[in-house]
């Protein structure tokens, strides 16, 4: 794992947040972009060398619709960017760690993802994340 590379907030309303975000930050989102296979849509912001990612849901059985649901807005997931996304998911599960996606995905922003389940760790949800290779 090299670093934190965002961390996901579960939002109701993306407009509203984009703009507590921006107050907090300092700085305005770089880019929206929707992730039908996951039913959401993110909002980015660049601080430092981090990512804050709003994800607000776009239908009614988005997994952020069902966080949101259970638990209420707020900080989703945490994403660690890797180098090998591949070989960090064999590392896991050798070690008995329950990965939601055993193949990594597309995800936003350029990445391919893959989530580890909470139950594995803490009830943090996990994502790990690597750039796509040109
Ligand atoms: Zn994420």
């Amino acid at each position: 794992m090299n670093k934190i590379e965002h961390l996901g907030i579960a939002v109701k309303d993306l407009a509203a947040s984009e703009q507590i975000f921006q107050d907090l930050l300092g700085t305005t989102p770089y880019k929206r972009e929707e992730v039908a296979s996951e039913g959401v849509l993110t909002s980015f912001f660049m601080i430092g060398d981090s990512k804050i990612e709003l994800l607000q849901a776009t239908s009614e059985d988005s997994p952020i619709a069902q966080f949101i649901d259970k638990k209420g807005e707020g900080i989703h997931h945490i994403a660690f960017d890797v180098s090998d996304i591949y070989g960090e998911i064999s590392r896991l599960q050798k070690l008995g760690y329950t990965m939601i996606h055993k193949v990594p995905k597309a995800g936003a922003d350029g990445k391919i993802i893959a989530f580890l389940h909470p139950k594995s760790s803490n009830r943090v949800l996990v994502e790990l994340c690597q750039d796509v290779p040109k």
